[in-house]
């Protein structure tokens, strides 16, 4: 058993994980548990009694190994010096010594008779520009000299409660995981993989996520259980997105040129930093051609092999299997070549297969999407009759179509009464989708903007139809669609037995989205929340911090913190490499060249009162690279909050406590996007919203405000999680109790916070 990786596991859903037979009640501290708790406390932890009772009885080397693990979650032995010393006090620079300074340095300097200093990248600074006392490193091209290993901690006024987790609530965690009925966030995914190595597969759980089917016949596959697998395939779009998640690790079925697309978008560059348009231009054709090589398909013979063997064993006919083959007819022929599968299909035992290829070559198939087409373009009622029927075979599809049909039909009542009676098909996830997205898209005015699948968000013109019907109709259309999923739920439910008689459900349950649809790509080391979640600061400041470039060489690797306030009058301002300070936020100066290993890190801190004071309305967080490419690997950002004064250190100014991170998330290596707002600070309000949006732009300055805000909508207009909770209470009769200590059934924030539990109310 792999303790390390488990206690990563464990600490996500806040726990430690201490092996069962270690799990020994002693009431008397010792000297180790107590340096233990004190180091916690220092992180912004404390334990709760069960736990303080065991680690008691805990040798120290294991308690330094758990203390560990939370070290490195929350980073505290990263380098975390940024370019100014006490930069909360602005150094006054401007766009002239910037200016100053490029003339000084492109003629020879010693003939210009102007005194100035050189810095070990070979800079000069000229005296009168910027005052380069109050920097750690070359103020003019942003590479750091100067590191320190201060550590600033216990200034957190809210302390995180630590419980102790053992196999068995690891092995829950991992069934809730493998069950869950909607697709997993990443944090979930990596920690899914870390369960599968450490206990063995449960049989009686039923895996419906498509995704969640792929991560399993990975791991069996690897285990060398390859007969077990076949069970998991049901279509033949099962087996390709399993062979091109292995292909691409995108869980999605990108097509290679969208694939090739976007990261040719992702190669940025601008004339201020890289003068050299050719070299762009060279890195661009590079990395293009490597994107291409990699997407050719090899495969060796033995998986050519266990893929036929998949294809062979499907339960669906030959005929069915060719039809949905088709909307991805032309990566299936490169895949059929790539695995020799005609060669396979000769083969003995192999007839099913044989079968296949034959009617998709012959295309010996009617393609059922091209009679719904047809059938849509005719008036006669008959055929609108016909398609219906043909739609509810695939209750699927019809929920995809359901709105265009019901802005193109004449008789609404027809389609929605059809819909019906299949809905109980449909799986809950899809129904609250439809129900959420009906607002948006029954709206006049409103932009949509949807996740594309290669992770930017998209704005999508509104359907013209629209435009032929009032708002009252648009607005009985919404109240129609929304109106499904409540009342299918409520059946589903009612047929459920009731696990108590009262229940509580915390207030705040009433602002979290379920989380389906928009998943987190970032990983969450330390607490996994979830998108939608809303963070009430304690203290007047917020400190925003970005830290990257661990592990990796010394190089140019520019990755930008900013905050873009939204004011009042509509106008915007970001807080910025581009502009330090202004009224309520301060930046710590722009990094553009990391050191060697150790990483380096930007703040920003807002002081919410002055910003209020200003008419701003929203500060919205963004981290985004200006570097080609995409967001560095391993690149963590994340905010802090406290009622006590936070310190940024005089000297080097180091400014970050683990103690007061409220929340911080950690790029992942399949992150496809330039940048990604973290967080909203609703500033009337005084509370901030976590959640995860891609955007393609260099810098703040080209994030779209009307994204951000339609994004807010999109969010207000989701189900919560305190909604579905109580149609349940509904239809169980259940009673809802204001008391928790009264209630049978308690669902609070902790409840919630186990994304896979959440997720689970979906299956009722
Ligand atoms: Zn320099």
């Amino acid at each position: 058993m792999d303790r390390i990786s488990l206690l990563k596991v464990a600490l996500r859903q806040r726990a430690v994980f201490i092996p069962e037979n270690q799990v020994v009640e002693t009431k008397e501290i010792s000297n180790f548990a107590a340096d233990f708790c004190i180091n916690l406390y220092k992180a912004g932890y404390v334990v709760s009694e069960k736990l303080l009772h065991v680690i008691n009885s805990l040798p120290e080397k294991q308690l330094i190994e758990i203390y560990g693990i939370i070290k490195s979650a929350l980073g505290i032995d990263k380098n975390w010096t940024p370019l100014v010393k006490n930069w909360i006090i602005p150094t006054g620079e401007s766009r002239a010594d910037h200016i100053a300074t490029a003339i000084f340095n492109y003629f020879n300097p010693k003939k210009l008779g102007v005194k100035a200093v050189q810095m070990p990248c070979g800079h000069y600074i000229p005296e009168g520009s910027f005052p380069i006392e109050r920097y750690n490193g070359c103020p003019f091209c942003g590479t750091p000299f100067e590191f320190s290993d201060e550590k600033i901690s216990g200034q957190g006024s809210k302390h995180k409660i630590l419980n102790l987790w053992t196999e068995k609530d690891l092995q829950k965690h991992f069934e809730n995981l493998l069950a869950s009925p909607v697709a997993l966030e990443a944090t979930q995914k990596d920690s899914l993989k870390i369960l599968f190595k450490n206990f063995t597969m449960p049989n009686d759980v039923k895996i419906v996520a498509k995704e969640t089917i792929i991560l399993v016949v990975d791991f069996l596959l690897k285990n060398g259980e390859i007969q077990k697998t076949a069970e998991y395939f049901s279509s033949p779009t099962d087996i390709l997105r399993y062979l091109w998640y292995n292909h691409t690790n995108q869980i999605q079925i990108i097509e290679p040129k969208t694939l090739i697309e976007t990261k040719k978008n992702s190669i940025g560059y601008s004339w201020e930093k890289d003068s050299s348009h050719n070299w762009v231009k060279k890195i661009r054709e590079d990395v293009m051609a490597k994107e291409v090589a990699k997407l050719k398909l090899h495969y060796s013979r033995p998986m050519c092999k266990i893929v036929a063997f998949w294809l062979n064993s499907l339960k669906l006919s030959a005929e069915k299997i060719c039809e949905i083959m088709h909307p991805k007819r032309e990566m299936w022929v490169r895949f059929i070549r790539a695995l020799r599968l005609t060669e396979f299909a000769k083969k003995d035992g192999f007839n099913n297969l044989k079968k296949i290829l034959d009617i998709f070559y012959r295309k010996d198939y009617t393609v059922w999407q091209g009679e719904i087409n047809k059938l849509k373009q005719s008036c006669e009622i008959d055929d609108s009759k016909k398609m219906l029927m043909l739609l509810q075979q695939r209750p699927g599809n019809f929920a995809r179509q359901l709105f265009s049909l019901l802005l193109q039909s004449t008789d609404r009542k027809l389609v929605l009464d059809k819909f019906l009676q299949i809905a109980d098909q449909i799986p809950t996830r899809l129904l609250i989708t439809l129900g959420m997205y009906a607002e948006n898209y029954f709206t006049r005015d409103e932009i949509r903007t949807v996740k594309a699948i290669t992770g930017k968000n998209k704005r999508i013109e509104k359907p013209r139809l629209i435009a032929n019907y009032s708002d009252e109709e648009l607005k009985t259309m919404i109240q129609e669609v929304k109106g499904l999923y409540v009342s299918v739920l409520k059946e589903r439910f009612s047929k459920l037995p009731a696990e108590g008689k009262t229940m509580y459900i915390a207030p705040e349950l009433f602002d979290i989205p379920l989380s389906i649809g928009e998943r987190a790509k970032t990983i969450q080391d330390t607490d996994c929340a979830l998108q939608g979640t809303i963070f009430k600061p304690e203290g007047n400041n917020i400190r925003l911090f970005l830290q990257w470039g661990v592990g990796l060489p010394a190089q140019h690797l520019d990755m930008d913190l900013s905050a873009a306030i939204i004011y009042e009058s509509g106008e915007t301002r970001e807080c910025a490499y581009y502009e330090l300070s202004f009224e309520g936020a301060k930046h710590s100066g722009d990094i553009m060249h990391i050191p060697d290993l150790i990483g380096t890190a930007e703040y920003i801190e807002l002081d919410i009162q002055k910003l209020r004071e200003t008419d701003a309305k929203y500060a919205v967080f963004t981290c985004n690279a200006y570097t080609a490419g995409t967001l560095s690997p391993n690149l963590v950002v994340g905010w802090m909050d406290s009622k006590h004064p936070m310190k940024v250190s005089n000297e080097t100014g180091v400014a970050y406590d683990p103690s007061c991170v409220q929340h911080q998330v950690r790029i992942s290596a399949s992150n496809l996007s330039k940048g990604l707002v973290f967080g909203v600070l609703d500033i009337n309000k005084n509370e901030i919203i976590w959640l995860e949006m891609p955007f393609s732009g260099q810098i703040a300055h080209q994030l779209d405000n009307k994204a951000v805000q339609g994004l807010l909508r999109k969010l207000a207009a989701r189900a919560k999680i305190g909604e579905i909770l109580s149609i349940k209470a509904a239809a169980q009769n259940i009673e809802i109790v204001a008391d928790k200590s009264e209630a049978d059934l308690v669902y609070d924030y902790n409840w919630a916070s186990d994304t896979a539990k959440v997720s689970g109310l979906l299956l009722g």
